[in-house]
Order: structure tokens, then C-alpha cells, then sequence
């Protein structure tokens, strides 16, 4: 019997299904890793991955009649959109004690739709930085099999930090604490080095770690460092050894310096980042993720939400520092990849980020690229996602109009297409 069934694998595998390509055409196209725009591109992906990329005319890539084609007349070519700072399984609309309305499994039910929205918006490519009962890596394998829409999806798995702190539970009495609650939750170097392993261990392919206080638990402040700087290089190195990188969530300005020195890949908020945090990411070539788009959002819809009057007050207090230190940041010459913390606000609406970001001193170019080739990078994946360039799957999104001249035409995607398979055509 087993043998019967090891033949017929070996004869499957043996006679593999015919390749299917397509062939991809628009007015133009923005190249990520040259800078610059492409006119009349033509691009070819086979099985999913970007076999050509060229242009009309005497460039073209050689193309067979019978192969699919998606022509876009008039539209503008991009590279699928990476999100390095999610929470697929939180809606932006329950805040606070709200939450306790929902049984458990309701948060992985509402990750579905929100990663259905987020690939609608053109988010080929999310990195979820933590989530309850590891809701994230059972959608990464729901989509990856193709029982659910959604972006590619770099699971955390539970994230890390102290007790007590911004990544522990903290709006329960002991009494009432989640069955999960110890998940992550680690105090001194080797029980975080255990929290990283058994993230790993059940799926996790990036560790995110609280290194300070944040906006919306309880009992905590932005500006409070919860683990030292010997914790967070344990927790470093412990991921490192397992080939994984590490985002540190971090808002006050110490525990972003003892995250950059304990060797950490990405800085999140990066809020309160202060001059001298400022030279050593950029000595160390430490990422930032500044998430400077949600304050509207939090503080229009906020109350109504249920999110609780002191959470709304630290986002008051920190939202304006971290557009300036965002700023700052740019301008020193920082590497800075696009995370919005979508969850915090509306999933589908994390292409509003663009603007901010030129707003505050990015060149749409710059812009595009912290969402595609420099993400891609601070992920460690820019053999298969951030750029139209062979080899890479075949992630596109095309929109009307210049994204270079006016950013915010990313905020109305157009079409979608992943790994060569057209997922969206408005
Ligand atoms: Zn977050």
C-alpha cells in the first residue's frame, strides 16, 4: 500500500503540469531599485514568478500567442505593497474593554476579512507583528493553500516582552487572565531565549518584542524601557542563530538605543527617537518603521471604539513627536521601511501612509520604495518580493495616474495581482 502510493507520488512528480504564463502590459511602470519610471512595460511571469521584465518595441521580451495576457491601457505599474507592521486579527473599531464581547476565536474569524481588504489595497506582502492564540500563522497556511484571499503574510506568532509590560495582557485581573497569558511573556535572557525558540518553534518566521511601554495597553508609558539591554540581545541573538530577524517595538528614546546596541533589525514607532538614537541606527543600520499615519483615526474614531481616555491621551502625546522624529530621521540618511500598524486604524486604508510620509520629507519615489524594495530588505526577502525584476514572484498593482507626481493615487489601487494570478480588476 505504501509503496503504491510513494509510486504514484514519484510518477507525479515526474510529469509536472505544464507551465502557465502571463503576459503583463501598462503605460508605464516605477522601477524601484533604479528610481525611475518605465514607459510601455511588458512583463512575463511563469508559474508565478517574474520571468522577463522589458518594454514594447524593440526590447520586447519574446512573447507566445497563446499565453494569458492582462493589458492595463493607461495605467501606471507598481511592485505589490509591503506592510512591515500589521495586527491582521484586530479590528480598528473594538478598543478597550469592548474586546471582552468576543469569544476567542472571533479574532481569527475578522483576520480573514482584514487580510482579504489589505490585498484589495494592494498589499501583496504583510509582515504580522504579533497576535493572540498565533492567529497569524494559521492564516499564513489558510492562504498559502489558498483557503483564504490574502497578502503573503511573515507570522510573529505571539509577540515577546515582560511581565507587566506593553506585550503582556494587562486589562485583566489575575483572576480573569486569558488561558494564553504566559505566551511570550518572559523575564531575564533565558526565558526570553525560550519564548523565541517556541515562537519559532510553532510557526513564527520574525520575532517582534515590546522594548517599552505603549499607547494602547494599560498600566504602561510610551516613553517606559520594560526590558534591558541585555534581554533584548539575548532575544537577538537567540533569533539570529535561528536564521529569524527581530522587530522591537519601541517608542521612548532608551529602549530604542538598547535595541539598536542589542543588535535588533527593525525599530517600530521609533516615537520618542532622539539624536543620538538617530546616528546609531544609522551607524548600525538599524531600520525604522514609523507608523505616522494612524492618529487621525485613533483620535476621530477612538472614543466611539471604546479605546479608553488614557490611551487616547498617549497617542495625543506622542503622535506630532514621531512625525517630527520621522522627519529628522529621513534626513539624517536612516533606512526606513513602510509599517503602518493597520488594526490600529482601518485595514483597507494603510495605503493612506503615502502621503504622510511625503509630507513629512520623503520624495514619492522614497515613499514607494519604503514599501517595496527597502521593505523587502529589512525582511530579508528580496529574492521574491519588492521590485518587478526576474525571479521575483510576480506581485503588481497598477493604479491610474503618477504615483510620482501625486502619492496619494496609492490609496485607490486598481488591480492586484499575485503571484502572476490577477486577484483585483476594478
Ligand atoms: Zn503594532
Amino acid at each position: 500500500m505504501r509503496r503504491t502510493l510513494l509510486a504514484a507520488l514519484l510518477l507525479a512528480s515526474a510529469a509536472p503540469a505544464p507551465a502557465e504564463t502571463i503576459v503583463v502590459t501598462a503605460d508605464r511602470m516605477v522601477d524601484v531599485l533604479a528610481g525611475r519610471i518605465i514607459e510601455d512595460p511588458v512583463i512575463v511571469v511563469t508559474d508565478g514568478r517574474i520571468a522577463a521584465v522589458g518594454t514594447a518595441g524593440a526590447q520586447q521580451p519574446s512573447i507566445r500567442q497563446d499565453w494569458k495576457r492582462i493589458d492595463l491601457p493607461g495605467k501606471t505599474l507598481l511592485p505589490g505593497l509591503i506592510d512591515m507592521h500589521v495586527h491582521l486579527d484586530s479590528p480598528a473599531d473594538i478598543g478597550g474593554y469592548r474586546g471582552l464581547e468576543y469569544t476567542d476565536s472571533f479574532w481569527a474569524m475578522t483576520a480573514v476579512g482584514h487580510a482579504r481588504s489589505m490585498l484589495d489595497a494592494g498589499f501583496t506582502t504583510v509582515r504580522n507583528v504579533g497576535s493572540s492564540y498565533r492567529n497569524d500563522v494559521g492564516l499564513k497556511q489558510a492562504v498559502d493553500n489558498g483557503y483564504a484571499a490574502g497578502p503573503r503574510i511573515v507570522p510573529a506568532g505571539h509577540a515577546l516582552g515582560a511581565t507587566g509590560g506593553h506585550c503582556d495582557s494587562t486589562f485583566l485581573p489575575p483572576s480573569l487572565e486569558k488561558p494564553d497569558k504566559e505566551e511570550g511573556v518572559g523575564d531575564g535572557p533565558l526565558e526570553l531565549r525560550h519564548q523565541v525558540r517556541r515562537q519559532r518553534k510553532y510557526g513564527a518566521e520574525v520575532i517582534k518584542v515590546c522594548a517599552t511601554g505603549g499607547v494602547f495597553s494599560r498600566n504602561t508609558e510610551p516613553g517606559q524601557q520594560q526590558l534591558s539591554e541585555e534581554e533584548l540581545r539575548a532575544i537577538a541573538e537567540e533569533a539570529h542563530q535561528w536564521g529569524l530577524r527581530v522587530a522591537a517595538h519601541a517608542h521612548g528614546a532608551a529602549g530604542i538605543k538598547a535595541a539598536i546596541r542589542a543588535g535588533i533589525d527593525t525599530i517600530e514607532h521609533a516615537s520618542l527617537i532622539d539624536a543620538e538614537g538617530i546616528r546609531l541606527a544609522k551607524e548600525r543600520g538599524t531600520w525604522l518603521v514609523m507608523d505616522i499615519y494612524n492618529t487621525e483615526y485613533t483620535q476621530a474614531e477612538g472614543a466611539k471604539n471604546g479605546v479608553l481616555e488614557d490611551n487616547l491621551r498617549k497617542d495625543r502625546e506622542i503622535a506630532q513627536l514621531q512625525r517630527d522624529n520621522f522627519r529628522a530621521a529621513h534626513r539624517a540618511g536612516v533606512k526606513m521601511a513602510f509599517g503602518t500598524d493597520a488594526g490600529v486604524m482601518p485595514h483597507k486604508t494603510a495605503g493612506g501612509q503615502f502621503r504622510w510620509m511625503v509630507e513629512y520629507g520623503m520624495s514619492p519615489m522614497e515613499a514607494i520604495q519604503s514599501a517595496t524594495r527597502n521593505a523587502a530588505q529589512a525582511l530579508g526577502r528580496e529574492r521574491d518580493v519588492g521590485a518587478i525584476a526576474v525571479g521575483r514572484w510576480g506581485d503588481l498593482i497598477a493604479v491610474d495616474g503618477d504615483p510620482l507626481a501625486d502619492v496619494r493615487v496609492l490609496e485607490d489601487v486598481d488591480v492586484v495581482i499575485k503571484g502572476g494570478e490577477l486577484v483585483r480588476n476594478d
